[in-house]
């Protein structure tokens, strides 16, 4: 009798009519039918000797097209006789001692960031998201590197527009002199201004288009992210707003820049004190099994939530949103990807954000 052994770092996610087997130890995921889904458990109990004998010799091939799937994608191994098959169970806890992951700033100039030095600090803040409207300087970029060298923050990634000044020699500098950023973007860059031969400490991007903060929250498979603790924290809390904090262009602090939601501005209050309101982290328990649509999604412990933009279609009775995403184009039932802003079911909520912004 030979049995199939599946690796416990392999997570199935079953959706209406697909299932995604993720391998959490090489961070890859791959699309199945529903039947392969039925196919691991039956195999979980049973010979796969006594699976064959199930079926009649159609249905025979098909189970032995899947194993050679199982065998090829290295989801498992086979072994001739039963033996004590309980792999211990990876965890699927989440746990991070820091109250604060993400600080996200929309910044008019750096002085705020030095104010905020102490809190990131207390907070032990982990990665900080900057935005700018307005160009930065070398001597900006590294300042704001140099504010939090001896900080526990383990990385700064940076978003602002591209100017000139921006070539070789700028890039060069930057990577001599900083430690903490490890992303920066600039947008607004009619073409790439120089080829890059160094290996530099940060990852580089530049960006034709406009980035604005309120095109965030599209979802889009190159947005999917198969990595162990982007997973475990999507299985048991929000993938966006779990412990992330916020400070938008006019010193509101929210979960979201994007939210309506304010909780006090810098000017008056701290981030602990804006933290330590009253629903602040409403939204952070809240996974994708519970949201409309996403709950019978296969891509849901993947893919990035959204709370500022959804269809507004769903509350539960403490008035939680719990619609799906509005820029999601994707349909669980039929598996098929549409333009999400072209989908007539969700103009009403379309329009409801376009007068929010008027106003
Ligand atoms: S329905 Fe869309 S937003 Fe929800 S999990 Fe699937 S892809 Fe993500
Ligand atoms: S809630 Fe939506 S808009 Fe806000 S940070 Fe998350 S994805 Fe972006």
């Amino acid at each position: 009798m030979r049995y199939f052994n599946l690796f416990s770092t392999i997570l199935i996610t079953k959706g209406a009519h697909r299932i995604l087997v993720s391998d959490l130890q090489r961070n890859t995921s791959e699309l199945f039918p529903l039947e392969f889904y039925d196919l691991i458990e039956e195999l979980k109990k049973n010979s796969i000797e006594e699976i064959l004998e199930m079926y009649d010799q159609e249905s025979q091939n098909i189970v032995q097209e899947y194993l050679e799937i199982l065998l090829e994608y290295e989801y498992g191994f086979i072994t001739e006789n039963d033996w004590d098959r309980n792999f211990p169970a990876l965890s699927y806890k989440y746990s991070e001692p820091n109250r604060i992951n993400n600080l996200f700033i929309e910044i008019a100039d750096i002085s705020l960031l030095k104010r905020l030095k102490n809190a990131v600090e207390d907070l032990e803040i982990r990665h900080l998201v900057i935005y700018s409207k307005n160009l930065l300087t070398l001597e900006e970029l590294i300042s704001i590197d140099h504010i939090f060298t001896s900080s526990v923050l383990s990385g700064i990634e940076i978003i602002s527009p591209f100017h000139k000044e921006i070539d070789q020699s700028f890039i060069q500098n930057l990577n001599d002199v900083t430690e903490r950023i490890y992303s920066l973007i600039f947008y607004e860059c009619p073409h790439k201004p120089f080829k890059s031969k160094d290996e530099l400490k940060f990852s580089l991007s530049f960006v034709k288009e406009s980035i604005k903060i309120s095109s965030c929250g599209k979802v889009d498979m190159k947005y999917f992210n198969t990595n162990l603790p982007k997973v475990l924290e999507a299985l048991n809390y929000n993938s966006c707003l779990h412990k992330k904090i916020s400070i938008d262009i006019e010193g509101n602090i929210k979960n979201c820049p994007l939210m309506t939601e304010s909780f006090g501005n810098i000017q008056n209050i701290s981030l602990e004190e804006a933290l330590n309101q009253p629903g602040f982290n409403k939204y952070w328990n809240l996974t994708k099994d519970s949201i409309e649509g996403c709950k019978d999604c296969e891509f849901r412990y993947i893919c990035t939530d959204c709370r500022a933009y959804t269809e507004r279609s769903h509350y539960t009775p403490e008035n939680l949103d719990i619609s799906k995403p509005l820029k999601c184009g994707y349909d669980p039932y039929t598996n098929e990807w549409k333009e999400w802003s072209k989908n007539p079911l969700k103009q009403k909520a379309i329009k409801q954000y376009e007068l929010q912004k008027l106003k």
